[in-house]
């Protein structure tokens, strides 16, 4: 329970208005979570400023605001405390609420393990006591407060995660809660960003040790080096505890460990005395420390270890943490999608390998991992090679899991076994393409981001399950951290799968779908849109040139890759070893890359190129026939396809009736002749849109898998849709009087009072500046327009008409927000271009997730 008077005395807060409630039954952060009786919380951190929903928070039905400025809605029939500083306020209530109910604190701190440390020393005080489990999913010094909301007096024990977001929370948040007993089971390297390196996140976590006094208990992993180095500045008078696996020296110490498919087994030796111990529905070695811990709390609150033991048994596996769930055909589906550090990671690997036996097949799939700190390439890469050993398939999910496949692969993991997706729908159709069945284990871990839920909520057996998996819900407040990146793009690989399963079952399964991915998929990113291309019903590649080809092939693609432009006959070697297809267009040129074939004893396939009335590449109507009789002396040729490219599809069905008609009289004589092609191909995506007439027997669309629109003459398909946002977050919102210059050269002064928004993004990241920039963007779901100049990498928006603009908003360039949307047609329009140049030079500039 929350008292309002509480934090007004603790934080030395201030009433704005007349309050009405005054007791709360919990904090809201979110205003999607409030509810009657919350306290709406806002805040304002680096990661932006959430005053601005304190409207919509009273319109759902907050009861109590706790905030630092006076909110600029209406407050009637809402208690509303401003304080000076929204998280330190909590502290100040979170100290003041412990003392005055007397409760024992028990803090469990630490990089991983916590949540299951803090589940089974819950289960076991609750033997005997009354225990308040204080578990939210959420770090920092908030999460002090937010634990502590439920608690009441009858309560003896409270337990508490504390997890440090920044250096010097820990002290912050140990000065709150003041706790008697202390668990620390793992330091990892890999910290959050803000730590400068590990020593100074080594330090932030001994504070909880410095902090201890006489009488108090902190119980250490022995087998953890960083928390053992710890017992050691325990002052004189407080116990220390170790705990350990396999390894004498600890005091808790577990021996004959058994991992088992749905349960682990193990026996305790604690104080001389050996106790049979019982299998506990946990999986990992690495949870094992969190019942050790609950142990060495047992005994600390005299509890017998036997009945603490007893009371291990029935613990439940955590949301999201090597949940074991019965998955579709028989499978064991082990969740661990709640988060993913290197170790975390590891430590899943290490049960899936312990439970492996000749007739088990295991099957890792693996998200972005978060929490990999700086050096995510070389963390994604060690994990690779860590399970090439140990899983019998990997299939990754993203762009950075691709590396742990990629790596895998390396160290000589078949590529048949290694598969790469990008979106979540992707993931379970490859999956299920190996026909998992009961022998099958499937791990599935990710970080936070990845959302790695989503895919086994997809492949549950039984979909009342689904309570059992973490994250229910998307939060509505995106906190977007700008500090490395002013601005991203997000790509939605499962709209780009959409899109080709449309396309494919428009032109039907007799024609081939050649997806064209060239200039790095049209902004989107080539690797990812080649892979979701090809498992959704592409079958053929193609490319400018053949250093993008190359691209793919580094990446393991290995479906057959088209280049379209020129390649030199230098780089035929490449091309025939690397099975990438090139255009042919000049007879010389034809004559070169025979020769080159020839000098390796190799056979190059090529594609020839008509220029039926496009006026660029390839051989004139004309003079096709005599230069094919040249071609049958070329035996190291494939000859494997023959294709025109559209000048004028998105406007002119005539005139490219008139090309489709052009380029049948160079294939009638061809056929005559006896020339036979694989591929014969001509349409573009407003070409294959326009009539099926152009397919031939291949297609070449490329803008409109991406959902971008040929012309207002073509529309899309039903049901594709574009797949790109890109964003920025507000840098300073500033008030300028009357007559005020904006920005370089002094093109614009303000009308009127304006406010004006400064934005990180400029036009060395892509946001054009001359002759014509955007007409507006988006900020709180509302068209802000630009004013003044665009500058290198700064913009200015004039959002006077916006309400509660302020640093931190997320602001959309190109995409949706709220009910308002910016295509790259209408951005195209006020270019003076066309919807494929503000996809292919604008986003390669900015940073993509
Ligand atoms: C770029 C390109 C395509 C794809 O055109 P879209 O209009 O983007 O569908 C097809 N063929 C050739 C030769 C191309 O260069």
């Amino acid at each position: 329970m929350i008292n309002l008077y509480d934090i007004l005395k603790a934080a030395n807060g201030q009433l704005f208005g007349e309050p009405k409630a005054n007791l709360f039954t919990d904090f809201a952060l979110d205003p999607q979570h409030v509810d009657n009786n919350t306290l709406f919380v806002a805040q304002r951190s680096d990661r932006g400023d959430t005053h601005q929903y304190i409207k919509e928070a009273i319109a759902s039905g907050a009861s109590g605001v706790l905030c630092t400025e006076p909110p600029d809605c209406d407050t009637d029939g809402v208690s509303v405390l401003m304080v000076r500083d929204t998280v330190d306020a909590l502290l100040d209530w979170s100290h003041y609420t412990l003392g005055k109910l007397g409760v024992t604190t028990i803090a469990v701190a630490g990089s991983s393990g916590k949540s299951m440390a803090l589940d089974a020393i819950t289960r076991v005080l609750r033997t005997r006591y009354e225990v308040h489990r204080g578990n939210v999913d959420a770090d920092g010094r908030l999460s002090v407060a937010l634990a502590l909301a439920k608690l009441t007096p009858t309560h003896d024990y409270v337990v508490l995660k504390l997890s440090s977001e920044h250096s010097g929370d820990m002290a912050q948040m140990v000065e709150a809660v003041q706790p008697r007993i202390v668990v620390l089971n793992h330091i990892d390297c890999v910290h959050p960003a803000a730590f400068e390196d590990c020593r100074q996140y080594i330090n932030e976590q001994s504070v909880l040790v410095d902090y201890l006094s006489p009488g108090a208990l902190a119980v250490f992993n022995y087998d953890d080096d960083k928390t053992r180095e710890l017992a050691s500045r325990a002052r004189d008078g407080v116990q220390v505890k170790t705990i350990g696996i396999d390894r004498f020296g600890a005091d808790v110490l577990a021996f004959n460990v058994k991992s088992g498919r749905e349960r682990l087994g193990f026996d305790v030796r604690y104080a001389g005395e050996r106790y049979v111990g019982r299998w506990s529905p946990v999986l990992g070695q690495h949870h094992l420390y969190g019942l050790l811990s609950a142990l060495a709390v047992a005994d600390f609150a005299e509890i017998a270890v036997d009945d603490a033991l007893k009371a291990l048994t029935d613990l439940e596996p955590l949301p999201g943490r090597m949940s074991p769930l019965k998955g579709e055909n028989g499978m064991l589906l082990v969740d661990d999608s709640y988060r993913a550090s290197y170790s975390s990671t590891k430590a899943a690997l290490d049960w899936l390998n312990a439970i492996n036996t000749d007739d088990t097949r295991t099957i890792f799939i693996m998200g972005d991992m978060d929490d990999v700190g700086e050096n995510s390439r070389y963390g994604h890469r060690s994990i690779g090679q860590y399970a090439a050993d140990i899983a019998d398939i990997i299939i990754t999910q993203g762009a950075e899991a691709a590396l742990v496949g990629r790596a895998a692969i390396d160290v000589g993991v078949s590529a048949r076994y290694v598969r790469p997706t990008y979106s979540a729908r992707d993931t379970v159709e490859t999956l299920r393409s190996f026909e998992p069945g009961e022998n099958d284990v499937v791990l599935v871990k990710g970080g936070e981001s990845a959302r790695m839920e989503t895919v086994v909520r997809s492949l549950l057996a039984d979909d009342t399950d689904a309570e059992k998996l973490v994250r229910q819900e998307a939060t509505s407040i995106e906190t977007v951290a700008h500090t490395l990146r002013p601005s991203r793009v997000e790509v939605d690989a499962t709209i780009l799968a959409e899109n080709v399963r449309i396309i494919k079952s428009l032109i039907g399964d007799s024609i081939t779908l050649m997806a064209v991915v060239k200039a790095d998929g049209y902004g989107h990113g080539a690797v990812m849109a080649a892979r979701t291309a090809l498992m959704n019903g592409a079958d053929y590649l193609a490319v400018a040139s053949m250093e993008e080809a190359m691209e793919l092939r580094t990446a393991g693609i290995d479906a057959p890759v088209l280049v379209f432009s020129y390649a030199p006959a230098e780089s035929v070697r490449q091309a025939v070893r690397q099975k990438i297809t090139l255009s042919v267009y000049d007879l010389n040129q034809a004559q070169l890359y025979d020769r080159a074939a020839r000098d390796i004893s190799g056979k190059l396939a090529v594609h020839i190129k008509i220029d039926s009335g496009m006026g660029r590449l390839g051989f004139l109507s004309d003079e096709a026939v005599t230069v094919f009789r040249h071609f049958q002396a070329l035996n190291h040729l494939e000859f494997e396809g023959i294709y025109t490219h559209f000048s004028d599809a998105e406007a002119s069905p005539e005139y490219t009736e008139q090309q489709v008609e052009t380029f049948q009289q160079v294939l009638r004589p061809l056929r005559a002749a006896g020339f036979s092609f694989k591929y014969i191909h001509a349409a573009n995506s407003p070409g294959t849109l326009l009539s099926s007439d152009n397919h031939f027997n291949m297609v070449r669309p490329g803008l409109m898998l991406y959902g971008l629109q040929p012309s207002n003459a073509v529309p899309l398909p039903e049901g594709v849709r574009p797949l790109l946002t890109w964003k920025t977050t507000v840098l300073q919102v500033k008030t300028f009087p009357p007559g005020h210059p904006i920005g370089y050269g002094r093109t614009y002064y303000t009308r009127g009072e304006e406010r004006i928004a400064i934005l990180p993004v400029g036009y060395a990241d892509g946001l054009r500046r001359s002759p014509q920039t955007w007409d507006y963007v988006l900020v709180h779901g509302q068209r802000a327009p630009l004013v003044g100049r665009v500058s290198m990498e700064k913009a200015a928006i004039n959002v006077t008409d916006i309400a509660g603009v302020k640093a931190g908003d997320e602001v959309v360039l190109l995409g949706q927000q709220g009910d308002e949307h910016i295509t790259a047609e209408m951005i195209a329009d006020w270019l003076g271009t066309i919807n494929y140049e503000v996809v292919t030079t604008i986003l390669p500039r900015a940073s993509r997730l």
